[in-house]
């Protein structure tokens, strides 16, 4: 069963706890008990495909769903959408560790790792517990979820989509990968504000009773692709399986010996779910957790106290421009031993003060799990230099900022345990960046022509999911006010929100 990390909901099920997203009065899913995973059990998963893997772990944490619809649910989400045969490969390079590519899906970031899995679990939640409801699905993007639940959730009957991103702070390629896309459901609007801006509006949108109530008079159920909802972080989890069993396939480690996982971080999702993947069993020496110049985790991570009352910077990594880390709730209720009571205590100074202070005991076993460290874009732009020179490898703004933190890791500590090094987007994502980081002209580009120079420069070709981009039809064109963001949520629940032009 899943319990709220605010105590404040009865145990539901895995599709329930998906179905709903997050806990209607606030708080987040988590798992009553995480299932532990044998060495025996470690070696017969050793040779498993991607989808046979993901339905192995899946089916330890979602045991109301049946081994069928797993399996059907797996197999569909990791098949030919990805353009790259492995799924999800791991890049070896000496001296510095293994590059996880989470990025070869529809999107060409690590999102579609879970986002091209979590609609088809929620549609079968629909069916279990939903009681012939639309549903409304509410996404805060900072660039990447967005075009990842776009795609995933696009002409899904019964379910609508509508995205809320950053006006101004995501790149190009992501904005026009979110405002081409097509389909009879989805629905992208322009938020004059930031990322957090956007997650708070949707969470409070979650959190209102009245206008809940008011939904479901029409007959519909909001729900969640962020990362707060355990569908998202839960696929995750097989990932981390998948590259230690590559360690091990190439002789990088034997069956037991521990790798880190470097992360770079945002909503805490990704990393989260490295964590549950070593609470199972899964042999991870230390999480080194990864921030850009929005360092509130590192900060957090080493003084124990959370401030998200700082500047706000716009960094090469928009993906992670976040101060208000979602999933940092769950980590710490189980990190606390399920302490509701103090945690509740945290997120309601958070949410006044817009601070909290760790308890007594948290940083000491935070410490034993997790190293962090940040690094601004002019560090992560050195990397990108020094590896494309190196290893002719190029990494997008964020991978590079895990890789700068990760090397900062090993020089304070002189630690070369094998790392993996989550490569959480395809460099052409974010091409105009990386073209400045490795040196080359970018005045008169735009990000479209900055694809096109990036492929050029580096000999790689150009991600599938950014070919082609300025030739589609851009449909979604709505600015709106943060104020606005109940209204607009009405109108596309009532189907009075103006459809977008049709392609
Ligand atoms: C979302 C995202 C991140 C951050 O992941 P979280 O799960 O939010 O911590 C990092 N890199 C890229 C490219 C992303 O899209």
């Amino acid at each position: 069963m899943y319990i709220s990390t605010r105590d404040n909901h009865p145990p539901v099920t895995a599709s329930g706890a998906i179905y709903l997203g997050m806990v209607p009065a606030g708080g987040l899913f988590v798992p009553e008990t995480v299932p532990k995973v044998s060495p025996d059990q470690l070696r017969a998963w050793r040779e498993l495909p991607y989808p046979a893997l993901a339905a192995a772990i899946l089916r330890l944490f979602l045991d109301d769903y049946t081994e069928d619809e797993i399996k059907a649910c797996a197999d569909a989400a990791y098949g030919s959408n990805f353009f790259h045969g492995d799924i999800a490969p791991l890049t070896w390079l000496d001296g510095l560790g293994g590059f996880l590519e989470l990025w070869h899906g529809p999107t060409a970031a690590f999102k579609d790792m879970a986002l091209q899995l979590t609609p088809r679990l929620l549609e079968r939640a629909m069916v279990k517990v939903g009681g012939g409801k639309t549903l409304l699905i509410l996404v805060a993007t900072s660039g990447d979820t967005g075009k990842a639940a776009l795609e995933g959730f696009k002409n899904v009957p019964g379910i609508k989509i509508l995205c809320f991103y950053p006006d101004q702070g995501v790149s190009k390629a992501q904005e026009l990968q979110m405002t081409t896309t097509d389909g009879e459901n989805t629905f992208v609007v322009a938020v004059e504000g930031n990322f957090d801006d956007c997650q708070n509006g949707v969470k409070a949108i979650f959190g209102d009773e009245a206008f809940n109530q008011a939904l479901a008079g029409q007959n519909i159920q909001m729900s969640s692709a962020n990362s707060i909802n355990w569908g998202r972080l839960c696929p995750q989890i097989v990932y981390y399986f998948h590259a230690y069993f590559q360690l091990l396939r190439a002789g990088r480690l034997t069956l037991g010996q521990p790798f880190h996982a470097v992360v770079p971080t945002g909503n805490f999702g990704n990393i989260l779910s490295a964590w549950y993947a070593r609470e199972m069993g899964l042999p991870i020496g230390k999480l080194i957790c990864a921030s850009n110049a929005n360092r509130v985790l590192t900060d957090f991570f080493a003084e124990g106290i959370y401030d998200r009352r700082r500047d706000f910077y716009k960094t090469a990594s928009p993906s992670m421009d976040i101060l208000i880390s979602s999933n940092l709730e769950r980590f710490l209720f189980e990190i606390s031993g399920h302490d509701a009571g103090t945690l509740i205590g945290c997120m309601r100074d958070l949410g006044e003060k817009g601070r909290f202070a760790a308890a007594k005991g948290w940083l000491e076993r935070i410490r034993e799990l997790l190293w962090a460290g940040s690094a601004d874009d002019r560090e992560a732009a050195g990397v990108i230099q020094e590896v494309f020179a190196r290893h002719h490898y190029t990494l997008d703004t964020h991978t590079s900022v895990a890789a700068a933190v990760y090397g900062r890791y090993r020089r304070e500590t002189g630690d070369d345990t094998p790392a993996v090094i989550d490569a959480t987007a395809s460099p052409f994502k974010f091409a105009g960046s990386v073209l400045a980081a490795l040196g080359q002209e970018t005045k008169g580009l735009d990000e479209l022509g900055a694809v096109a120079a990036l492929s050029l420069y580096s000999g790689q070709p150009i991600h599938p999911a950014l070919a082609g981009l300025e030739k589609r039809p851009v449909r979604h064109r709505r600015r709106a006010a943060v104020s606005e963001m109940r209204e607009i949520v009405a109108a596309v629940a009532a189907g009075t929100f103006p459809r977008p032009a049709s392609s």
